[in-house]
């Protein structure tokens, strides 16, 4: 990127919201995801739409990659700069423009922090249900961008269940509007639903509107340990095949427990193989009778000891054990690698063994935990990026765990997204014809693959990424 095109960036946005330091393009140079790194020419904090449109502009004159950025806690590579690129950081765009309580919606800037959202909706008794583990940080355009789930997917859905709208800015610099507040609406192609998940390829976020729902009443929280993984696995076969549908129904392994407990200290069970930690909401009763039918199913399945939260206090303790998983893992090791593989739920068990086999195989440590009732685990390899040799074993294990996942009728990303992290396995899920037609989408709406480019798939190959991929252009 040459100076007068810096100029130019910078005369768009004014000085105060242009950076190209040392010391901001490194802490700019990557996300959540280990061993992904790239500094960025210039970061800009644009304050409008017009901005936003006149630097798209600029960059398809110029001929330079744009990649927009939320808080940065993707687990796929998703806002990691590519080679010579601006990045479009949207923190600032933090305000709640609207809570309609008639309507049950909310219209928000994407730079909205979800638990910040969360927390307003529920002083007016509604409730915004998607809740990923990073909830106090990430935005509302990342969960967009993503199509982040959380730990409340199983009876609610993910960040798609709850898009109504969204404004953006495409690649060519024209300001699309799309959906709004009606239920039904089929007028034309769902370009809304389509948008959900593209992974900041197909356009810039800048206002979303949200369905909202009341909030459940009741809710009951409780804690199951097992001396044996598979009898938790079997544990989950049998709520689902009861038809009960929890708001949560997590697991955690006894790596993951071991280091939850020595982070939070509150008196989890270190020698349990696993433990479920599952949620009932809803009105009235009928949460109760699901909780015993619940506690029967554990019981049933050889858990040895169930407790159930004595309070609102006592359960919010236990759901911070539960996010703090990966936070909990990564003090382990130099280098945690959380993954994100999901199965039909009835695999779950049998992906669970192959994850211990991958362990085996490729003398690597996984602690796993995850979204037990989704099928969506978070295998999470313990290992250092400075250990070229243990770094290679680990992606050898996790091409195993997804091969092994498609094969159960799985999926390589529940969740986190394909980013760069997982395009290579991309073609093993959508196939061929259906690879083909996501790059056909993006160079249709994307003519001069502006925008973060080389991220799901590569259309180009000076974006490819290699894979294992290795840390570069540290300046
Ligand atoms: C501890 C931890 C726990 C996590 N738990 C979960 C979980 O339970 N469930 C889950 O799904 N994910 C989880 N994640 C992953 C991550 O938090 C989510 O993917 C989240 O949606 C990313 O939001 P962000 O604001 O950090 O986005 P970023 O990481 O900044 O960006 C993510 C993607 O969104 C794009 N993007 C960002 N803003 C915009 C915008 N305004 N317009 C267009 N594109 C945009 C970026 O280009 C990028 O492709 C976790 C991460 C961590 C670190």
């Amino acid at each position: 990127m040459s100076p007068s095109v810096k100029e130019k960036i910078k005369k768009i946005v004014g000085g105060k919201n242009y950076t190209d330091s040392p010391e901001d393009k490194l802490t700019y140079s990557y996300d959540a995801t280990p061993l992904f790194s790239q500094l960025p020419e210039a970061i800009v904090f644009p304050e409008n739409e017009q901005q936003i449109s006149e630097l798209m502009r600029l960059a398809n004159q110029e001929k330079f990659p744009v990649v927009p950025r939320g808080s940065g806690t993707g687990l796929s590579g998703g806002a990691v700069p590519v080679e010579d690129s601006l990045l479009i950081v949207m923190t600032k765009w933090d305000r709640i423009l609207e809570i309609d309580s008639s309507n049950l919606t909310a219209l928000v800037e994407p730079g909205v922090i979800t638990g910040v959202l969360q927390n307003e909706v529920e002083k007016l008794n509604l409730f915004y249900p998607p809740d990923p583990g990073s909830i106090n940080v990430c935005t509302i355009g990342g969960n967009v961008a993503n199509n982040a789930g959380g730990l409340r997917g199983l009876k609610y859905g993910v960040t798609k269940n709850y898009v109504l709208g969204v404004e953006m800015i495409l690649p060519n610099g024209e300001l699309l509007k799309t959906g709004g507040k009606n239920m039904k609406d089929v007028a034309g192609y769902n370009l809304r639903d389509f948008i959900v998940g593209s992974e900041g390829t197909l356009g810039i976020f800048t206002k979303i509107l949200l369905k909202l729902l009341p909030i459940p009443s009741t809710s009951i929280t409780m804690l199951a340990y097992f001396e044996h993984l598979n009898d938790a696995a079997k544990a989950v076969s049998g709520i689902i095949s009861a038809h009960i549908t929890p708001s949560m129904m997590e697991f955690l392994d006894n790596t993951t427990i071991r280091c939850v407990e020595e982070y939070t200290h509150i008196g989890l069970p270190v020698n349990s193989e696993a433990i479920l930690l599952i949620e009932v909401d809803g009105r009235g009763s009928v949460v109760g009778e699901d909780a015993d039918i619940i506690m029967n199913i554990l019981k049933k399945n050889n858990s040895s000891f169930i407790k159930s939260a004595k309070d609102t206090l006592e359960a919010n303790s236990l759901k911070t054990a539960r996010r703090t998983a990966f936070s909990a893992l990564a003090r382990q090791r130099p280098t945690a690698i959380l993954e994100d593989a999901t199965v039909p739920r009835s695999e779950l068990p049998l992906i669970i063994e192959k994850v211990k086999e991958a362990a085996r195989k490729f003398d690597v440590t996984f602690g796993n935990f995850g979204h037990a009732g989704d099928g969506n685990i978070h295998p999470t390899c313990l290992t250092d990026e400075r250990d070229s040799a243990e770094i290679n074993r680990a992606h050898k294990a996790f091409e195993f765990i997804f091969n092994e996942a498609v094969k159960l009728g799985g999926t390589i990303t529940g969740e986190h997204g394909t980013g760069l992290a997982k395009k290579q396995f991309l073609e093993s899920v959508a196939g061929l014809p259906g690879l083909d037609m996501m790059k056909k989408i993006k160079a249709a709406m994307d003519e001069n693959n502006i925008l973060n480019p080389g991220k799901i798939f590569s259309l180009s190959p000076k974006c490819e990424v290699l894979f294992p991929p290795t840390l570069k252009n540290h300046g």
